[in-house]
């Protein structure tokens, strides 16, 4: 098995743009270059603006190129606690904003024509305790209360392997190549016009009330205004809002291609991609090489800056064991590659957008759960910094230049999450 820095999805961009050198002037600055960035920098290129896009690696290097590749229309949090904990109408704008970023995600795909494997199966949230699926009767409820495209399923009649009692269908969405779409997305970035500079970290954001510094190991940026699309790195930034995120390393494992006739005697007729309803998800999904992408499950909080790193030996084990207990039928899969990323938490977990100060915007979709919405939410914040009024989607999500609470997301916290997951499921197999 081989332990990748970089993704198993694709290889990176093998000519990159050229680093900063020197000083510039544009109107915004966009820092960042994953889904998000990228969105927001083609928006405002073409609505006329003079926009710089910094990446500190090459465009997509971050988790929009590294995820699992579900374009979901679920918010991280639990539905069922969002359900008790917000009031109705903000939770139904909540999943619309959630909705029309699936839908901006998908016609991304299209407009840019991006050839990335992309197929509309809808998600399944999978149960495999009897607690979860009673726990997925109640979340259908809520999501659909709630204006949310989901139903409930039957695990047989929704052809999902042996040992997934059933779920929660989400109606929209499906899965990708992350790693085939962000280099598509990255090709319409160039196409549009934007200044890119590759391998040029931004090293300091500052307001100067009548505009934005931007300092980078080869020059200084001068904009009008600046977006903050920088994810899980943020907190590098001493601009960011304190407390915005924790950032949090998740890790993916692939097999080996698979005989499809053997999926079909696993029961996974219908090849539904699958998160699983554990506290710290897991999630299961076919790819169009006929492997299958296993992960999540045990993650680590880490510290800004963070380090370029591979999944940890623990983890991989556990991800391992986890796929066999998972898959029974499929225990002598081999495995071929296991990579991570760095996704960032809120401590709300829920997706938020505001003002770091008067010039310099944030967004903060991640969550885990942020492909789409990263983008959808990096092309609304390029209308508002042109001048729109707030969409109302962003307006759901937007935290305008409020304090964060300190997040709750620690190791400890994490490590405690993943034990009472396992201790679930070794209830479920003693008690049947
Ligand atoms: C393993 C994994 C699995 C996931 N699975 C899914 C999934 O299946 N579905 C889903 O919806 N979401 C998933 N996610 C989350 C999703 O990928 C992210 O929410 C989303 O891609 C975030 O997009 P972004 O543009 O905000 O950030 P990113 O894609 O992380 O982009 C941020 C970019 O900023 C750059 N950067 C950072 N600091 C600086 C700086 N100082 N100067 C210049 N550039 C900088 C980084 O190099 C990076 O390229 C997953 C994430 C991971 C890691």
């Amino acid at each position: 098995m081989k332990l990748l820095y970089e993704t198993g999805w694709a290889a990176p961009p093998p000519i990159v743009e050229p680093r900063l050198i020197g000083d510039t002037d544009c109107d915004v600055v966009v820092i960042g270059g994953g889904g998000g960035g990228m969105s927001a920098a083609i928006r405002l290129a073409e609505s006329g603006a003079d926009v710089v896009l910094l990446e500190a690696k090459s465009l997509g290097w971050g988790a929009s190129g590294r995820n699992a590749g579900y374009i979901t229309n679920s918010i991280a949090a639990d539905p069922e606690m969002l359900g008790h904990l917000l009031k109705p109408d903000r939770l139904r704008s909540l999943y619309r904003y959630a909705h029309n970023a699936v839908l901006f995600a998908e016609n991304a795909i299209e407009r840019h024509g991006i050839e990335c494997g992309h197929v509309k199966t809808g998600i399944v949230m999978a149960a495999v305790t009897k607690g979860q699926l009673r726990r997925a009767r109640r979340i259908a409820g809520v999501l659909q209360e709630s204006g949310a495209h989901a139903e409930f399923v039957d695990g047989r009649e929704a052809g999902l392997p042996e040992g997934f009692l059933g779920g929660v269908r989400e109606g929209i969405g499906g899965t990708l190549n992350p790693g085939e779409f962000v280099l598509g997305l990255r090709e319409a970035t160039i196409a549009a016009g934007v200044r890119v500079y590759e391998y040029t970290p931004a090293r300091d954001v500052v307001d100067t009330g009548d505009g934005v510094t931007v300092e980078t190991p080869g020059g200084t940026i001068r904009a009008d205004r600046a977006l903050l699309m920088t994810n899980a790195d943020t907190g590098s930034l001493s601009i960011a809002p304190k407390n915005l995120a924790t950032p949090t390393y998740t890790s993916l494992l692939e097999t080996e291609p698979i005989a499809q006739d053997r999926l079909d005697r696993i029961g996974w007729t219908s090849r539904a991609p699958m998160v699983s309803l554990h506290m710290i998800i897991e999630n299961h999904r076919v790819t169009p090489r006929g492997t299958v992408v296993f992960g999540t499950r045990r993650v680590e909080a880490g510290r800004n800056p963070l380090p370029e790193r591979a999944p940890s030996r623990a983890v991989i084990d556990d991800l391992v064991r986890g796929f066999g207990e998972r898959f029974p039928g499929l225990g002598d899969v081999r495995f071929r590659s296991v990579w991570g990323g760095w996704i960032s938490m809120s401590s709300t977990w829920l997706p938020a957008a505001g003002e770091a100060s008067r010039n310099v915007l944030y967004s903060q979709a991640c969550n885990g759960h942020g492909f789409a919405q990263a983008q959808y939410v990096g092309h609304l914040l390029a209308d508002h910094v042109g001048g729109a009024p707030r969409h109302e989607d962003l307006e759901a999500i937007w935290h305008g230049d409020k304090r964060f609470w300190p997040s709750v997301v620690s190791n400890p916290a994490l490590y405690a999450g993943w034990l009472a997951d396992r201790a679930a499921d070794r209830l479920s197999t003693i008690t049947g």
